[in-house]
């Protein structure tokens, strides 16, 4: 039997989603992905099917899976389409501070609503001004009465924008606080004024909408502040951060998962005319197959093993967390890369879906943590700095 299938608590969870994929995902995947398009349908299938509470508990009105389940579910989801799973990945990563957070008023306003798939959530933390130094934002939120003006909230990337509901968004709680005294809010889009500040036009993840937004006008403390005033670092972030890593390598390795299974057929069915023989046969071929399926097998362990140590003790090694997110991007793009090249000819030409799994795949080495960060961060500390810093 092999390590990686789903243990019996997790396989109708894992193949529902593997169904729903290929049903729902999959077939308009590369029309998505040609026209921009939000994957509007697929998001009213996973909302159907009640995949918005992933990891929301039973008792308001969730699935419950585990990090470990929730990894499977959102790689297979990202083997049918890379753009929806990225899009699935930021709802649910927002949600995970939001339910294990909420106030009673935030449960019955949106945790429910969200596990009922009423509600779409996103993270917009990332701001253009410091990019991939995601740990420092700039726009700030300004106390007054009981809520926040959001006087100057600009966010460079948000995937999903103007189709979520709720925007996960830490934010400076006043412009003197100084870099990393952030509040986190779940920005409700149906009580601000937002605006999506260009059209998202990205070379992979094209049915993502990930947009620049800018909010403006106020939120409420109870309703809409997730912990306490400049809680993101001591609360929030700790809670935050283990799933956003574990998430993130599970859309690569599901883009690596695809291509791969995409490549298998192609070289399965290329028969050629002169010798009747096919790619399959061919020993280089088998061996660029077997290099693929290494290089997966690797991260799924990988992964695997640090997901299971954050269910079974709570917390999972900071260094692990990033550094799969960097195993699983560099999978992607070695097994895309590979696929595409025994792919051939058919394949540059567009006549399968490998093009769009090789461009979802870049995404991973300039989404944060990007791979270069990931790097640098690990190197610091294995030379005894800590891992954020210049000197
Ligand atoms: C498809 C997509 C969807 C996204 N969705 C969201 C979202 O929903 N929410 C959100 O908050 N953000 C999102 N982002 C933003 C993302 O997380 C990054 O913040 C953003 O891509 C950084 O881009 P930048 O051009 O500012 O990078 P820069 O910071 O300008 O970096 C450019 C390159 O330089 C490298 N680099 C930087 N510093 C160093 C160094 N010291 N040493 C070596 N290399 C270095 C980086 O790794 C990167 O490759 C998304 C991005 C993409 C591409």
């Amino acid at each position: 039997m092999s390590l990686f299938e789903p243990l019996p608590y997790q396989e109708a969870l894992v193949d529902e989603a593997a169904k729903l994929g290929d049903a729902a995902l999959r077939p308009q995947a590369n029309k998505v992905d040609a026209e921009a398009k939000f994957p509007t349908e697929g998001f009213a299938a996973l909302a159907k099917a009640g995949f918005y509470g992933l990891r929301i508990p039973e008792r308001f009105g969730g699935r419950g899976a585990d990090n470990r389940t929730a990894v499977m579910v959102i790689e297979r989801l990202a083997r049918a389409c890379g753009s929806t799973a990225m899009c699935f990945k930021m709802h649910c990563e927002a949600v995970e501070p939001l339910w294990r957070m909420a106030n009673a008023e935030q449960i019955e306003a949106f945790v429910k609503p969200v596990a009922a798939g009423k509600l779409l959530c996103t993270t917009a933390i990332s701001e253009s001004g410091t990019g991939s130094h995601t740990w420092v934002m700039q726009s700030f939120a300004t106390k007054s009465g009981d809520g926040y003006d959001l006087s100057e909230v600009r966010k460079g990337w948000v995937t999903s924008s103007g189709h979520a509901d709720l925007y996960f968004a830490p934010v400076l709680h006043d412009k003197a606080a100084g870099t990393g005294n952030y509040t986190a809010f779940m920005i409700e889009k149906a009580k601000v004024d937002w605006s999506i500040d260009a059209p998202w036009n990205g070379l992979g993840m094209r049915a993502n909408a990930s947009s620049p937004m800018t909010f403006k006008g106020r939120v409420s403390t109870k309703r809409h502040r997730l912990g306490e005033e400049a809680g993101w670092q001591k609360q929030v972030f700790p809670i935050f951060m283990p799933f956003s890593m574990l998430t993130f390598a599970a859309v690569y390795l599901g883009i690596a998962e695809g291509a791969f299974e995409e490549a298998i057929a192609h070289v399965t069915g290329r028969a050629y005319g002169d010798t009747g023989s096919n790619l399959a046969k061919l020993d280089g071929i088998q061996r660029y197959i077997g290099e693929m399926r290494l290089s997966l097998d690797r991260t799924r362990a990988f992964l695997m093993a640090v997901a299971a140590q954050l269910d079974d003790t709570g917390a999972a090694d900071p260094r692990h967390l990033i550094e799969c997110v960097c195993a699983a991007d560099e999978t992607a793009l070695e097994v895309t890369r590979i696929a595409m090249n025994i792919g051939g000819g058919k394949s540059y030409a567009g006549q399968n879906s490998l093009g769009r799994y090789l461009r979802d795949a870049q995404a991973g080495s300039v989404m944060a943590p990007t791979d270069d960060m990931v790097k640098l961060r690990v190197g610091r500390l294995m030379v005894g700095l800590p891992q954020f810093g210049s000197a």
